[in-house]
């Protein structure tokens, strides 16, 4: 057994270290793909003074913990560092408090999304982030990577709904940052400064988080389009018309032919692009805003429009959106899901670049995506043990993100920086942001023990 394995089992017990090679293969990586490295041993605390018993060994011994949820990341920030202690809170599990009264819920990092949508739902109130990996992924790693969903348009992401974090610092002290009160501006936002860090800064051991009442409605239409364009000027005319859709969804057409391919809705193969458009709230609004979209929709040249009449005919529509994903991974080996972000008014324009560049090097890439915050999915279909096609692929991903930047949108809307993403940073950020980065993380975690080479070097 592994040094570091050895003493951590006997501070906490063998059931809660794993260090054989078949524990330590299934930790080596997360979703992303081609990233894997091991891990020294892999610790399941199940309180968070087994978190600081964890965080205060690594610092003494200077050994690199890295955080890790339910591992679904994709953009490698739960990979391990090679010999590292991999920290992971998926048995910190444990639901602490649901306050009907201040509408908040209190949970351990550990808490899978869907859960807290469930418990939401089920007191008629609604947790609005939704990612499409809620029903495998874990509160906390929503937090670390600020993850977003369909809903994001209207209802924000993770930090929208972050009202309190237990974090476990560099140094073993537990700090809770935040409290149920809706306004607070005592000093600085501490809580804002972990989410979205990746694990690097602190790590989170609870999460007190806002709720909302639940919408009593929704509307859902599919709109097909001959003409990329066409569809994203229907998506501006939306907005201009001053209608905030809770969903506002799109595929373009190698994605709809993979989507038919699999889930046979009878979707039109012609079809350049696909808005799925749901609106929420009070029944009379809903009703006046969907015909409304469906109006802007035709008028703007759109093939066909259909309005879901039932919840069946709902989810049968939305189907085709929550199945992209599936669809286009099993049409090859390796499926690259990535995530570019631009403004709205430069959808068309970022669209046709990832298709003509995609062209250009001669590679499979099925787009979709959330048309409504300009954050798009770039996915490719291709196989890494093709080198040849990997080096394409590699340079065909710099030009989009080089691109989005150009545009004035980022290199990630979604899914962090991690590994995947660390040498595109500083073109998207800047030299001061980066610079002001990496002295918050050297005077919080001196000795780089919380998740190293993550983010930035
Ligand atoms: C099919 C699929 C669909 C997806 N859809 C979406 C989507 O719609 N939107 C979206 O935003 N993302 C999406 N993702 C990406 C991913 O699911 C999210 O980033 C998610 O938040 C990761 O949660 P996790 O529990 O799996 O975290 P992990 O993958 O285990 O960890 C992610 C990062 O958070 C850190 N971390 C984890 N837990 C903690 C903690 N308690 N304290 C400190 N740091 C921690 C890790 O070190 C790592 O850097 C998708 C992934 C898949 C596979």
């Amino acid at each position: 057994m592994h040094k570091v394995a050895a003493e951590l089992t006997s501070l906490l017990g063998s059931e809660q270290v794993l260090w054989e090679p078949e524990h330590l293969a299934t930790y080596g990586f997360d979703g992303t793909p081609v990233l894997y490295s091991e891990a020294g041993c892999v610790v399941l605390p199940k309180t968070t003074a087994e978190v600081v018993q964890v965080v205060r060994y690594a610092a003494q011994n200077k050994v690199p913990v890295v955080a890790r949820g339910s591992g679904t990341g994709l953009s490698g920030g739960s990979v391990p560092v090679e010999g590292c202690i991999v920290l992971c809170l998926a048995q910190m599990d444990r639901v602490l408090e649901l306050d009907l009264k201040n509408l908040t819920i209190h949970v351990e990092s550990g808490v899978i999304t869907q859960k807290i949508a469930e418990l939401a739902d089920e007191a008629g109130l609604l947790y609005p982030p939704d990612p499409g990996s809620m029903k495998i992924s874990t509160i906390g790693g929503n937090v670390a990577e600020n993850s977003g969903g369909l809903r994001g348009l209207k209802y924000g992401v993770t930090r929208n709904y972050v009202m309190g974090l237990e974090v476990v610092l560099a140094n073993g002290e537990i700090a809770f940052f935040g409290n149920k009160c809706v306004k607070d501006v005592a000093g600085y936002s501490m809580k804002d400064v972990f989410i979205g860090s990746e694990g690097t800064l602190g790590i989170i051991t609870q999460v007190l988080l806002r709720l909302v009442p639940k919408p009593q409605t929704k509307k859902t239409l599919l709109a097909t389009f001959s003409q990329m364009d066409a569809a994203a000027e229907t998506v501006s005319a939306i907005i201009a018309a001053k209608i905030i859709p809770c969903t506002l969804e799109f595929l373009d057409r190698i994605t709809v032919k993979c989507v038919e391919e699999y889930a046979h809705l009878g979707l039109p193969l012609n079809a350049e692009a696909i808005l799925l458009m749901e609106t929420d709230g009070h029944p009379s609004v809903v009703d006046a805003e969907a015909a409304q979209m469906a109006e802007i929709a035709r008028t703007h040249g759109a093939m066909a429009v259909q309005l879901a009449g039932s919840a069946e005919e709902a989810t049968q529509l939305a189907t085709a959106r929550r199945a992209a994903f599936s669809a286009l991974a099993r049409v090859s080996p390796t499926t690259i899901l990535e995530d570019a972000t631009v403004p709205r008014s430069e959808l068309a324009n970022m669209i046709r670049f990832i298709q003509q560049t995609a062209a250009r090097y001669e590679l499979t890439v099925g787009t979709f995506g959330h048309f409504g915050d300009g954050n798009l999915h770039p996915t490719f279909l291709t196989n890494e043990k093709n080198t040849d096609e990997m080096g394409r692929v590699e340079k065909a991903m710099t030009e989009i993100f080089d691109q989005a930047v150009k545009l004035g949108g980022t290199i990630t809307g979604e899914h962090g920086v991690g590994l995947a993403k660390k040498s595109f940073l500083p073109k998207a950020i800047g030299d001061s942001s980066l610079q002001l980065m990496r002295q918050l993380k050297r005077s919080w975690d001196p000795d780089n023990v919380l998740n190293p080479h993550k983010i930035f070097d």
